[in-house]
């Protein structure tokens, strides 16, 4: 299914036409599909033309005010957070399942609105949404606290009990699986959620919503607002009666998340946030295979990844024979139609987006980094980008600093495997990095020096629910996922009574 970047311009033209239907442009509100209180509706782009796809209902303050309610009154009155753990796991299941029976719906209404390939979406977005729900069901009656010791004759033990109300803010480069992140393991544990999508990306949330209701998941429990970041995405995180807020997207938002809830209620927050990760290419590592997974690392989802590889160090002896091969493999990389068989790379999100990308890959060579290939858009219709790539890229050029966020690789050269930890941490990011080594040594001591929340050694970008993922230093606040998770979406409540017979103290 690959072809050369002429053919594909042509192709560009022409848009295929989505195999899907959109069902669900209103807000979720207590169990049902609301207008906004404004009226206000925004439009939703395709990011192959720029044209609009539909409208959505726009949530501002007033409609987050009456879900963070919807959602107050469902954790307090019930069922939800009272029901039997077990009861919750069911419906939780179920819910997976109906998502994998809509995946090709799902997949598609997020190809479309996000422009990712509608095979990505559909093989392996969707699967992990689904093990998302199904893993985190698995949990909802294993969490409990334990009996503690004391001291002064007292019996005490603890309960691990739901926060309550969940603010969730989520963007817009995977759509689906955000949602996951967020609401299964905020459900698993007995809370109820207003989830604000991304303004780019508000098509699935709200399918997947609809089947929440069908699978049985009470009025109340799961609240979706779509709408803008600096209206409803603020009105959340300053809502005095939401008790958590988790969010993803970049790291000046999350400041803002953050400041938001010291400002007032000083509701738990959860951030995960930007990177600017390094993909190490060690000494004796096979060109071939480090080629492929350095551009796997980086190219994945249009470069749309918080935990892109975005910086390839390689190894002085493997230089050149890696930029010649980098840019072979970034010259077949099929750019085309996401709805297209065999397609690997769609357009990127957004104008805005597009622009920033561009403009990167001017700064790149106005500061003198060696572009090798790509450097422009494809075509002439659309947000599609071809496949870059820079060598002799310096630690202080912008390129090598600040978050891209498209199809832009950035090669440097390194000598030995000090210099490359000094340099890697060179940054205000520590959300992942990769390592392509076949010597053992230089593994044990690149990842335990990288001050990353995941180092991936030999593969990257491997996100199985069970693993816990975020960042240091300015990539994050909290690991989602995992066992981890649970912490995020429980309060610790210790029960103390005096033990009254002497002989069992
Ligand atoms: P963003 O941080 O502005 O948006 C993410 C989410 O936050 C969206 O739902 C948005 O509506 C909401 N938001 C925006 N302003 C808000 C506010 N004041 N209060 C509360 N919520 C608010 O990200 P973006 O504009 O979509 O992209 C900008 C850059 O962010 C990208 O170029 C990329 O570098 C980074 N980004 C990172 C991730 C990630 O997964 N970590 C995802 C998307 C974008």
């Amino acid at each position: 299914a690959s072809y050369g970047a002429a053919a594909a311009e042509k192709e560009l033209e022409n848009p295929l036409t989505p195999p899907v239907e959109i069902k669900y442009t209103k807000l979720l509100i207590d169990g049902k599909f609301v207008d906004s209180i404004s009226g206000k509706t925004f439009a939703t782009h395709d990011p192959r033309t720029d044209e609009v796809i539909t409208h959505v209902s726009e949530g501002d303050a007033a409609d987050i005010d009456v879900a963070v309610k919807a959602a107050r009154k469902a954790f307090d009155e019930g069922p939800w957070p009272k029901m039997h753990a077990h009861q919750r796991a069911s419906i939780l299941n179920r819910f997976a399942d109906l998502l994998e029976q809509h995946g090709e719906e799902l997949a598609a209404l997020d190809a479309l609105d996000s422009g990712k390939p509608y095979e990505q979406a559909l093989y392996a977005e969707m699967p992990t949404t689904v093990r998302n729900f199904r893993y985190f069901a698995g949990w909802a009656d294993k969490i409990h606290g334990r009996t503690i010791p004391t001291d002064s004759g007292h019996f005490a033990y603890t309960l691990h009990e739901p926060v309550g109300v969940c603010g969730q803010i989520i963007p817009w480069n995977f759509p689906l699986v955000m949602f996951a992140w967020k609401v299964a393991p905020a459900l698993a544990c007995g809370n109820t959620v207003v989830l604000k999508t991304a303004e780019q990306t508000p098509l699935s949330a709200l399918r997947a919503g609809a089947l929440a209701l069908e699978a049985g998941i009470p009025p109340g429990v799961v609240n979706i607002v779509s709408g803008y970041g600096e209206t409803a995405g603020a009105a959340l995180s300053h809502h005095m009666d939401v008790d958590k807020v988790a969010f993803t997207g970049s790291t000046e938002v999350g400041k803002k998340v953050l400041e938001a809830a010291a400002k007032t209620n000083l509701k738990k927050v959860t951030l995960e946030l930007g990177g600017k990760s390094p993909f190490i290419v060690c000494e004796g590592a096979d060109v071939d295979k480090a080629v492929e997974l350095s551009h796997f690392a980086l190219f994945f989802n249009q470069g749309q990844c918080c935990s892109a590889g975005s910086r390839t160090f390689v190894h002085e002896k493997v230089y050149d024979e890696f930029l010649e091969k980098a840019k072979e493999r970034a010259l077949k990389r099929v750019v085309g139609d996401p709805f297209r068989s065999g397609v690997e790379q769609g357009p990127q999100v957004d104008r805005e987006q597009f622009n920033k990308v561009l403009g990167y890959i001017k700064a790149g060579q106005d500061e003198g980094a060696r572009l090798i290939t790509g450097g422009s858009r494809l075509g002439s219709k659309g947000f599609y980008i071809k496949p870059t790539v820079f060598a002799d890229v310096e630690d202080h050029h912008k390129i090598f600093n600040e978050e891209i966020f498209g199809p832009v690789q950035s090669v440097t050269k390194f000598s030995s495997v000090e210099e490359v930890i000094k340099r890697a941490n060179r940054t205000h990011y520590g959300l992942a990095a990769g390592i392509f080594s076949p010597n053992i040594d230089d593994i044990n001591t690149l990842s335990r020096g990288l001050r990353a929340g995941s180092v991936w050694v030999n593969t990257y970008d491997v996100f199985d629910p069970t693993l816990p993922f975020g960042g240091y230093k300015q990539s994050g606040l909290g690991r989602e996922k995992g066992i981890y998770a649970l912490d995020n979406y429980t309060e610790v409540k210790v029960v103390v009574m005096p033990l009254s017979n002497p002989a069992w103290q």
